[in-house]
């Protein structure tokens, strides 16, 4: 077992979590406790977070260590179920508050769902370390599910070894990373998309480097570096899938849904910020279009279908993917809606540079960017349309 796995757990200093344990909360624990983090460690820093890109690391490890990345992943759990709705709805929760960190969650939640579905050897290694917060890490599979949708090439290309692969190239943008920390990406052995490898890749790993190369609005405090491979040896014992196109498959479905957490959460974030501005500015608000009540209404319908759909994660079948790929579409157009009404509504103070609607905003078109982005649920959604999927 490596180092990073045995490591054992202390608690974050000033934490509110509790004793850490596998056991898992129940989901309405879990969501109570992601809520008191939020407010008495993240809320003192989310304009931090924003403004000046401050990577709200305490928090995180705090979320670990209150069971938030644990819920999705039956063998991180003793009783062995997986509740993807409790992911969904502590990311949410947090993203609510600030998408930044939210969007570090879905990261963590996702690096380690590739595990919970990856090769036995590799999970023993890391599964634990990821489900407590212990190790933080990400996920580089933008460009995998891009390639793979014909958007554009794969970037990173392995040779077999003794032992491994050797890979090389180039991610141009992977969160939640820091010395440490890990990810779950995607090589091809063929130059394109026939042959393919998942593996988990270490930080510390020689030949490896983290470059910043940009600056984020809304996003800086997230730790997006660009990845750069040089003749990086990954072992054996790091390859998550040596199918990488059969693995894609498995866990797309829950990856696209993990994201609900963060459309969710910024779209309640935007129809609160509505709401606030009532009690001053509803007789005139009350001209607006995309008032609070229908925009909550839109949501409460997609939270309801996403959560049903996330009771199996799993389901492997395109209906069900497509399905996903619809309400994740819907989820993205609904935040940019949401979020211009937020402006609306707040009217001049919204345009404050402490204001919550403007961080919202720009928050917001993040749902609609990340991969899947808009265009490509679109692109996705017509191949499935004309193969009568
Ligand atoms: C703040 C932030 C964090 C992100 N975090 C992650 C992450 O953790 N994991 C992940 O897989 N993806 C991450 N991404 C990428 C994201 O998911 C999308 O792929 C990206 O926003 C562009 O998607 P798009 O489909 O709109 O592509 P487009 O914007 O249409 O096309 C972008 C493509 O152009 C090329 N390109 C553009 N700029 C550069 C550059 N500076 N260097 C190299 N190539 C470039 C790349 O091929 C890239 O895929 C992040 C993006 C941002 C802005």
């Amino acid at each position: 077992m490596s180092a990073v796995a045995q490591m054992s757990p202390t608690p974050p200093a000033g934490t509110l979590a509790p004793p850490m344990s596998a056991s898992p909360l129940d989901a309405e624990t879990l969501v109570s406790q992601t809520g008191a983090i939020v407010d008495q460690e993240l809320k003192p820093l989310t304009a931090r977070v924003d403004r000046e890109g401050l990577y709200p690391e305490a928090v995180l490890r705090s979320l670990g260590y209150a069971g938030v990345y644990r819920a999705h992943l039956a063998n991180a759990r003793t009783d062995g179920e997986v509740d993807f709705p409790a992911a969904i709805r502590a990311m949410a929760t947090v993203s609510q508050e600030c998408l930044s960190t939210g969007f570090a969650v879905w990261c963590q939640d996702t690096c380690a769902w590739y595990l919970e579905i990856g090769n036995p050897k590799a999970r023993e290694l890391w599964l634990e370390s990821l489900a407590s917060g212990t190790v933080l890490g990400g996920t580089g599979m933008s460009n995998t599910m891009k390639a793979f949708a014909g958007i554009e090439d794969l970037r990173l290309s392995g040779e077999r070894v003794e032992g491994g692969y050797v890979v090389n190239g180039s991610l141009p943008w992977v969160s939640n990373l820091g010395e440490g920390h890990v990810f779950g990406s995607l090589f091809t052995l063929s130059g394109d998309t026939r042959q393919t490898v998942m593996a988990l890749v270490d930080c510390r790993s020689p030949g490896f480097s983290l470059r910043q190369s940009a600056h984020f609005v809304a996003l800086e405090g997230t730790r997006t570096y660009a990845c750069i491979f040089d003749n990086v040896f990954i072992p054996d014992e790091h390859i998550i899938d040596d199918n990488g196109a059969g693995f894609l498959e498995r866990a797309r479905a829950g990856l696209v849904m993990l994201q609900f957490g963060m459309g969710a959460g910024n779209i309640q974030g935007c129809i609160n910020v509505c709401r606030s501005a009532e009690p001053m500015l509803g007789h005139i608000n009350q001209f607006l279009d995309d008032r609070p009540d229908e925009l909550q209404e839109e949501l409460d319908d997609i939270v309801d279908a996403v959560l049903t759909l996330a009771e199996t994660p799993c389901e492997a079948s395109p209906d069900f993917f497509r399905e996903v790929l619809e309400l994740r579409l819907a989820a993205g157009e609904l935040a940019l809606r949401a979020s211009q009404s937020a402006m609306l509504h707040t009217g001049a103070k919204g345009y404050l540079s402490s204001a919550p609607a403007q961080r919202k905003l720009r928050e917001s078109y993040f749902v609609a960017i990340v991969t899947p982005a808009t265009k490509h649920l679109r692109k996705e959604l017509a191949r499935m349309h004309e193969m009568d999927v």
